[in-house]
């Protein structure tokens, strides 16, 4: 017998911690029942439906990196119609969904995939997976204020929270911008948004460079490519 939320994550429809809140909000129907307590548990086997339509395990686990473009939301629908990362993935046949989060007006690496168990792996701060984002910001932004990130600042009122590392890349006098970078192995919602704010940097852009080792490197904005076998065994 297994929890529910892990039979879910297994048959790759997305990760447990998301399957949690599908139980929740009683999206989710075992046996033709719809289960919405946390604990329950059933053979790994059991019928499942969620929103009406049954899940069946996938066997193969696909994993790709993709350079999500700006004004493009991270669900593979959206009830506004705007252009969704699912949208890049059309030809795919898989089931794929979002590993965390990245804002509508951000861009940069996310990864796609069907193993549950993986995502929650990559988006769980207890793993200590990294980050890597830049920032383009307004005006003269002061080593002062990066060490702020880096010392630890409080955002959503009273959490603290700091970057593993962070720096200024350069600052560009015509256009009176800096650009910054900063390591962070957690993903709060708006999570670096908060934190420059709280160290009154003003943000103009932001992208995800790098998670952990994986670059952007060779891959185009709106396009995406597999990740290799032991680029997913390194994770763990
Ligand atoms: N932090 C944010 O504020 N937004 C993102 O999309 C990712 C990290």
């Amino acid at each position: 017998m297994e929890r529910l939320q892990k039979i879910i994550a297994s048959r790759g429809y997305c990760s447990r911690r998301k399957a949690e809140e599908l139980i929740a909000s009683g999206r989710v129907k075992v046996n033709g029942k719809v289960v919405n307590e946390m604990g329950a548990q059933f053979e790994a086997n059991v019928e499942i439906k969620i929103d009406g339509r049954p899940l069946v395990a996938e066997n193969e686990k696909y994993y790709y990196l993709f350079h999500k473009p700006r004004m493009v939301v991270t669900t593979m629908y959206d009830p506004q119609g705007r252009k969704t990362v699912a949208d890049y993935f059309k030809d795919n046949k898989s089931r794929l969904f979002p590993v965390g989060r990245l804002d509508y007006d951000v861009s940069g690496a996310l990864i796609m995939t069907n193993d549950g168990e993986f995502a929650d792996y990559v988006t769980h701060p207890r793993y200590g997976i990294r980050k890597t984002y830049q920032a383009l910001c307004k005006g003269k932004v002061s080593k002062h204020q990066v060490r702020e990130l880096v010392s630890g600042v409080v955002i959503d009122e009273d959490y603290k929270t700091k970057a593993l590392d962070a720096g200024i890349v350069k600052y560009d006098e015509k256009t009176d911008t800096t650009i910054i970078f900063l390591i962070i192995t957690e993903g709060r919602k708006h999570h670096v948004k908060k934190m420059l704010i709280a160290a009154d940097i003003y943000l103009e852009k932001l992208k995800r460079i790098a998670i952990e080792f994986l670059n952007l490197t060779d891959v185009q904005s709106g396009t995406y490519r597999p990740l290799k076998p032991h680029e997913v065994k390194s994770f763990y």
